[in-house]
């Protein structure tokens, strides 16, 4: 399948393509779900997005400028390399392209007053290791958007997160010489996995001065026209471990074998043993455990993934606590070495009431909003949650809002879709929300 813009991916150039797009959030969300892109790897769609806030007059960062490679927990350098290749084949920028494989592929855009309090909104922008369903049910493949990449799909919103962006970016641009305060547009690598896309822009000091933070998320089980100020994700972490035993033949010498695979299958099992916690629910999953070489020998080699997510941060560290004495004690019991690394993280949610009553009261008054809530449990976890504690620590405020959208198909499924009507209430929302906030802190600046 070609893209539908340029008739052919790279004819056209990237730029010239995203300007035939205009604003139209629709126009974007199908854009980006035509070219999903891994984890640290949203090269083609941070430079798309990279050029439409440029050329509206923002201070664009990118790459080093817009986070902090080090503070990453985990990055599959094979799938961003590959990643950066199919970019460049399309027709972007090849020296942005360059410039993010070497500080990664966050852009962060101001616009505004350039000293004071900001308000800023996170956007995540990564797609899923999915192979996209090509039923004549799903809307994407029949109208000829569905993913041109195998393997990758924009099958959590993620694409319609990057295009209320634009469409929030393009009206503050309209309404720029009148803000009272900056406003910053966050657009965040690796949501997906918790990998440490958040804590690599928290770690360039971005969200120093942030006064109010708002993160949001299309769909989460709310009809179309729901809002919620408030919802309320899960702390997690994730895992990667790897065991590693001694070979041996399994008749001449099986005494002398130690089996990293014995070790891992007693620790999985040990891992799902834990008992629950009082205080809060939690679930815990070891997702993929890799064993051995042949039939004949001790398995010497073996990694196991799992991941955990909880109510409250008590209930987290209990469960990091048990589950390394789980580890370490199955690795003793086998008599094999043992190391554990994280891949990823996220804090359990911290928000305020306040910024949540101003954002209920300019839903209400939003075109497209039916319904009003004020929070909600969400069952995962969400990187929005380091940015909305650091704000928070620093006497700042955040609610991660949630925009209702009829879906078909589960989030992280390969029939998953939006309602596209729910992207024009989204960009709403943030917009009169944006309005109200600049209001808000006009007279407080006055006094
Ligand atoms: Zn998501």
């Amino acid at each position: 399948m070609t893209s539908t813009i340029s008739g052919a991916d790279g004819v056209m150039g990237t730029k010239e393509s995203a300007r035939l797009l205009g604003e139209d959030p629709v126009a974007w969300r199908r854009e980006l779900h035509r070219h999903p892109e891994p984890g640290f790897g949203e090269f083609r769609t941070a430079c798309l997005i990279h050029d439409f806030l440029q050329e509206r007059g923002f201070h664009v960062r990118i790459a080093e400028e817009a986070m902090s490679r080090s503070a990453i927990h985990y990055l599959d350098e094979a799938r961003v390399a590959e990643s950066a290749g199919r970019a460049v084949l399309s027709g972007v920028d090849e020296r942005l392209v360059e410039r993010m494989k070497a500080g990664g592929t966050a852009v962060v855009a101001d616009i505004g007053p350039v000293s004071g309090p900001v308000v800023a909104f996170r956007f995540d922008m990564d797609g899923l290791p999915i192979e996209e369903s090509e039923s004549a049910e799903h809307l994407p493949f029949v109208e000829g958007f569905g993913s041109q990449y195998s393997g990758l799909m924009h099958a959590c919103g993620h694409d319609g997160h990057v295009a209320m962006g634009l469409g929030l970016a393009a009206e503050l641009a309209r309404a720029k010489d009148g803000l009272n305060a900056g406003v910053r547009l966050i657009f965040q690598p690796a949501e997906e996995g918790t990998m440490g896309g958040a804590e690599a822009i928290v770690a360039r000091g971005l969200v120093d001065d942030v006064r109010y933070m708002i993160c949001c998320h299309l769909g989460l089980g709310l009809p179309t026209g729901a809002i919620v100020c408030r919802s309320n994700f899960l702390a997690t972490s994730k895992y990667r471990v790897d065991f590693h035993g001694i070979e041996a033949h399994v008749t001449n010498d099986p005494q002398s074998g130690r089996s990293a695979l014995l070790a891992a299958a007693a620790a999985a099992l040990g891992l799902h043993g834990i008992a629950p916690h009082s205080e809060g629910w939690f679930s815990l999953n070891v997702g993929t455990l890799r064993a051995g070489e042949a039939v004949g020998i001790t398995p010497a080699r073996a990694t196991a993934e799992f991941g955990f997510w909880a109510e409250t941060s008590r209930v987290h560290d209990y469960l990091e606590g048990r589950a390394r004495e789980v580890i370490v004690g199955s690795a003793k019991t086998w008599g094999v070495d043992v190391e554990q690394r994280l891949i990823g993280r996220a804090p359990a949610s911290l928000q305020s009431e306040t910024l949540a009553a101003i954002v209920a009261e300019c839903a209400s008054r939003t075109s497209g909003v039916t319904e009003v809530r004020e929070s909600a449990a969400v069952k995962g976890g969400e990187d929005g949650n380091v940015f909305l504690k650091n704000v928070a620590n620093r006497g700042g405020h955040g609610v991660y809002i949630g925009i209702g959208s009829d879906l078909k198909g589960n989030h992280h499924t390969a029939n998953f879709d939006i309602d596209e009507r729910s992207l024009r209430i989204g960009v709403g929302v943030l917009c009169d929300t944006c309005l109200q906030l600049q209001q808000t802190l006009g007279e407080s600046l006055k006094q």
